[in-house]
């Protein structure tokens, strides 16, 4: 399908990255690695880095660059190829990323806000395994119980209104002018990121073929 091993996926919060990611890791045998899952289990085990990171997880702000950085840097050397979610998220994480392991493609999710608002709403994630469920567009068999592993569905502390609202306005100011940083680069594929997921990730097929 595609000769791409460093790909990142770019988009809004919601823009359905993390399911997406999932989905293509598999398919094209890369790893999947997503800053805010990380993030999330260094917070649920109290580690050193969990704990510096948690109040900006909490408001809906970007962790600082030095820390995000070190922890990605650690992850993706000397691996021949990595999807990345999540990351970068400002222009100084993008330079950084250059250095470390210059990327070859990046898919842009394009999705309108009220879109993105009602999606964040309805997500749900598995405690355990970290698969991504919609309640409206792909809810699981079971409610409030994982298809893949039966462990239990939790909503994320920064999908409530208020802290989604600030990530939005987060992600207006800083991520997407990265948009600019890979389009100059001739790197950047712009997909719409409406539909079902099956629709979507055909879309990101075609755009990386
Ligand atoms: P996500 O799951 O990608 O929405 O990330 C959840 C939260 O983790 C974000 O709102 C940020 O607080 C933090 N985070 C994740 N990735 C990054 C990044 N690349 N730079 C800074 N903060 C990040």
């Amino acid at each position: 399908m595609t000769s791409a091993r460093r790909i990142v996926l770019l988009g809004a919060p919601g823009a359905g990255k993390g399911t997406q990611a999932q989905l293509l890791a598999a398919k094209l045998g890369l790893v999947h690695i997503s800053t805010g899952d990380i993030l999330r289990e260094e917070v649920r085990r109290g580690t050193e880095l969990g704990n510096q990171t948690k109040e900006y997880m909490d408001r809906g702000d970007l962790v600082p660059d030095e820390l995000i950085v070190a922890m990605i840097a650690e992850r993706i050397r000397d691996r021949d190829g990595f999807i990345l979610d999540g990351f970068p998220r400002t222009t100084a994480q993008a330079e950084a990323l250059e250095e470390i392991a210059p990327v070859e493609r990046v898919i842009n999710l394009q999705l309108p806000e009220e879109e993105v608002v009602r999606r964040l709403s309805a997500r749900r994630v598995c405690e355990d395994c970290g698969k991504i469920y919609n309640l409206i567009t792909s809810p699981p068999q079971r409610e409030g119980v994982c298809d893949e592993c039966g462990g239990r569905l939790i909503q994320r502390d920064d999908d409530k209104p208020e802290v989604i609202r600030r990530r939005f306005r987060v992600y207006t100011e800083e991520t997407a002018p990265l948009k600019d940083f890979y389009r100059q680069r001739g790197l950047l594929r712009e997909v719409d990121a409406t539909g079902t997921v099956e629709e979507v990730f055909n879309r990101i097929e075609a755009a990386l073929a």
